[in-house]
């Protein structure tokens, strides 16, 4: 965790802080965006993946397809699942800095299905 600037007050706070000691503030870093995106691809292409960000399910994503959510800054759990196969889940704990848009890229195993990740910065 890094110190930065409170947004509203400019006291210093931690960049994971939900809401800041000093003004009480939501999200004194900046808000934070994740963004979860599954590759075009044939294989398994008519099968939603269900995908989980902190063990809240947010949506089902087709090949090519994205969701972005508005997240505090820190660590976020990532759960992938392909319906109907489910034994073929994947997860990935993710950092996205203060005010940053993270982008992670959802692959699925030709052979398994199993889903992996990749994250970038936008
Ligand atoms: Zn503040």
């Amino acid at each position: 965790m890094a110190m930065v600037s409170c947004r509203e007050c400019g006291r210093s706070v931690s960049d994971g802080a939900p809401s800041c000691p000093n003004c009480g503030v939501t999200s004194p870093a900046g808000q934070s965006q994740l963004e979860i995106r599954r590759v075009s691809r044939l294989t398994g292409a008519l099968i939603p993946l269900a995908v989980w960000v902190d063990s809240n399910h947010v949506g089902n994503l087709g090949p090519g397809k994205s969701l972005t959510l508005t997240v505090t800054p820190g660590i976020h759990r990532i759960e992938c699942q392909l319906q109907q196969a489910h034994n073929k889940e994947g997860a990935q704990e993710v950092t996205v800095p203060a005010g940053k848009h993270l982008v992670v890229t959802v692959a699925t195993s030709r052979l398994n299905g199993k889903p992996s990740f990749t994250p970038e910065l936008a």
